[in-house]
């Protein structure tokens, strides 16, 4: 099996500018996969706790963040702070809930990552992969940057051996009682081939 993650760590000399190039280049080792902003550049901090996952996962769950989203990458890494300082010191998770989130302009971020136990989905956080798509969807529709970076992102967690070639997709209202991940998204996810009510 393929594990892309060491590729995923920055280099060792990278600067704290955020060298879009190099996100670039180590996407590009891993085919098929989007390039994915590695928790580095957005200063995350460490995880409390860090649990494995059922791999590879029967089930992905796509979500939205229910807040404005960043329009640009200086603003999303705030947002992605804001967003694991409420899951780790309100909510009391061991990290940001989310394996993965992706920005209105397609950019993938890294959650908690590949493999690794989230909080996203009650009942379902050992055996489903949590994708969050930055912004609320109730009203206004997902970005097809968002959308299409999604699909890039699930097909790549097939090719690298953490989803199922025959992995189920879902919203998270699917599996409980919430409104995410809006309408809109919803709408969008209910036609693509991986899913099922
Ligand atoms: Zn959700």
């Amino acid at each position: 099996m393929r594990v892309g993650r060491d590729r995923m760590e920055p280099a060792a000399d990278k600067t704290e500018s955020g060298d879009r190039g190099a996100v670039e280049q180590r996407a590009d080792a891993v085919e098929g996969c989007p390039p994915v902003v590695p928790r580095s550049e957005w200063g995350a901090r460490p995880p409390r706790l860090s649990e494995s996952m059922q791999v590879p996962a029967a089930l992905a769950v796509i979500h939205h963040t229910a807040m404005p989203p960043g329009h640009t990458h200086p603003a999303c890494c705030v947002q992605l702070r804001n967003i694991q300082r409420l899951h780790m010191d309100e909510r009391g998770w061991n990290d940001i809930g989310y394996n993965f989130l992706i920005g209105p302009d397609g950019t993938v971020y890294e959650g908690r990552g590949w493999g690794v136990e989230g909080a996203h989905t009650r009942m379902f956080n050992n055996k489903a992969l949590g994708i969050a798509l930055m912004g609320c969807f109730t009203d206004s529709a997902p970005s097809l940057e968002a959308l299409s970076s999604a699909r890039r992102l699930l097909h790549c967690g097939v090719s690298l051996g953490y989803l199922l070639p025959a992995f189920t997709l879902k919203g998270h209202r699917d599996l409980g009682s919430t409104q995410c991940p809006g309408d809109k998204l919803h709408s969008s996810i209910r036609q693509w081939a991986s899913y099922r009510p």
